[in-house]
């Protein structure tokens, strides 16, 4: 039979997603073992609840801007006032000189990834990752027509490996991923590497007469735990820096898809890559970000949900998983753990331990193997009620 449609988007759409298939499993085991049984750490959803500056903030607006503006299609890009507003905070936090007109208000993450690399993108270009990376990187960079590049983190902390970067980087090099705080791993790159990796992108710059794009994933920035651990604003450090902003996370509002694009204005290409960010909206049918979202999120700017939760989890996690004998890179940031698995396949490992009713996810979604991803975004006494089994799975190879 004649194929009728895209073999790649239908590839795409009944490829399953091995963290949805757990969760989903892990529903369905609850009703058969009870709630308190199952210890699901599937999903990046975050679980301390919105503040109530959010909703304050949307109970505001509701009561103060008319319908049209409420609900009605706002500029493209977004609401110019809501953009400098947010403009007005990176600069006052960062100590940044940006303007509503550098930024384009998007739904999320994913879709200001989506626009930026589309942006972005001419025949021949290649995109460099660093493994493991977010999934969908391989999705939005080959949509976008680019090679993708994986380049893998240093296996000891999950930095980036310099050595590893610099032979990856050449003519071709359009776009190189960053995500910090990092999902997986939950790795926080420190300033020192962030000046590194500007001047070796600078230097690659003038080596191949190229323009190359640092594109900061920044769904995670708030989510750290530690007084000495800080998130660099990479756009004081590299010029040709592009921001992918998303409240996702830091306000615990996923579902309502905002965030935002940031070109920076002191890249020399600029103009035409704010245009074509523009342009690319439009032709993906990426334009005029949730209206209500625009209005409310500008209000609580620099507010999070409570994260202490994470801090403790991960604390209590990281603790009992190094006393039983796992191996842990101590995790800085984001709501991830990323442990070894304790035999070389990944799969076979998950596998045993849900059997134990643990829900974890194979690092292979991830581009590697041989790892775990712990998504410690849940409920504190969950934690709790989990350790005997992560106890049990490593006994299971003889810890
Ligand atoms: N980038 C990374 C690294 C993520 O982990 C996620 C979501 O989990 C996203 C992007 C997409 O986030 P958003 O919900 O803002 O689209």
């Amino acid at each position: 039979m004649n194929k009728i449609v895209p073999e790649r988007f239908y590839k795409l759409g009944t490829q399953p997603n091995e963290m949805r298939e757990l969760f989903e499993y892990g529903k369905k085991r609850k009703l058969e073992v009870g709630d308190d049984k199952v210890y699901d750490y599937s999903l990046g959803n975050p679980s301390s609840p919105a503040p109530a500056a959010l909703n304050d903030s949307i109970r505001e607006v509701l009561g103060k801007y008319s319908s049209i503006q409420l609900h009605g299609y706002t500029s493209s890009q977004g609401d110019q006032a809501s953009r400098q507003t947010i403009a007005d905070y990176l600069n006052k936090t960062h100590g940044f000189n940006c303007s509503g007109g550098d930024l384009y208000l998007t739904c999320g993450a994913a879709s200001a990834l989506a626009i930026t690399l589309n942006a972005i993108s001419m025949p021949g270009d290649e995109a460099i990752v660093f493994v493991p990376y977010f999934t969908e990187y391989k999705v939005f960079v080959e949509d976008a027509g680019m090679k993708l590049v994986e380049v893998p983190c240093r296996r000891t902390d999950f930095q980036i490996d310099f050595d590893a970067l610099e032979s990856a980087v050449n003519e071709h090099t359009k776009a190189v991923i960053i995500n910090s705080p990092n999902n997986p791993t939950g790795a926080v790159i420190p300033e020192k590497d962030i000046i590194k990796l500007a001047k070796l992108l600078d230097d690659a710059q003038k080596k191949y007469g190229s323009a190359i794009f640092l594109i900061a994933d920044e769904p995670y920035r708030e989510l750290v735990y530690d007084d000495d651990i800080t998130v660099p604003f990479v756009p004081k450090y590299y010029d040709n820096s592009i921001i992918n902003y998303s409240f996702s996370k830091a306000l615990s509002m996923p579902g309502e898809r905002f965030g935002y694009i940031m070109v920076s204005p002191k890249s020399p290409y600029h103009d035409e890559v704010y245009f074509s960010v523009c342009g690319a909206g439009r032709s993906m049918g990426y334009i005029c970000a949730p209206a209500i979202f625009q209005r409310a999120v500008p209000m609580c700017l620099g507010q999070t949900a409570d994260i202490s939760v994470y801090k403790t989890n991960r604390d209590i996690l990281y603790n009992a998983l190094v006393e039983y004998g796992y191996e842990v890179v101590h995790p800085d940031g984001a709501f991830y753990l990323f442990i070894k698995a304790m035999e070389p396949d990944a799969y076979a490992f998950c596998e045993k331990a849900k059997s134990l009713d643990l829900l974890i996810v194979p690092s292979d979604t991830f581009g590697m193997g041989g790892y775990v991803r712990i998504a410690y975004c849940v409920d504190t006494d969950m934690v709790r009620r989990s350790l005997p089994a992560f106890r049990k799975l490593a006994e299971m190879y003889g810890k």
